[in-house]
């Protein structure tokens, strides 16, 4: 599944990083990194940190469109 993260959104809380490091990661004090192809054995993972995400800037695969289809 692929997820996209609105950095513009993402202030750096690393809710995500806790949850699911081997997806998400900090660069440095508030720059995240990530994974934008989940692989399926992180995919509760993810979920887990979408929900927790304070700001919602998670999205996953079902509402992110990618490029064609
Ligand atoms: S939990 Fe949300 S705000 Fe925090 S680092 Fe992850 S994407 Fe950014």
């Amino acid at each position: 599944m692929r997820i996209v993260v609105d950095l513009t959104r993402c202030q750096g809380y690393a809710q995500c990083v806790f949850l699911a490091p081997r997806v998400f990661r900090l660069h440095g004090e508030e720059a995240l990194l990530y994974t934008p192809a989940v692989p399926d054995d992180q995919l509760e993972r993810v979920r887990q940190a979408a929900v927790a995400c304070p700001v919602q800037a998670i999205l996953l695969g079902e509402e992110v469109s990618v490029g064609g289809r």
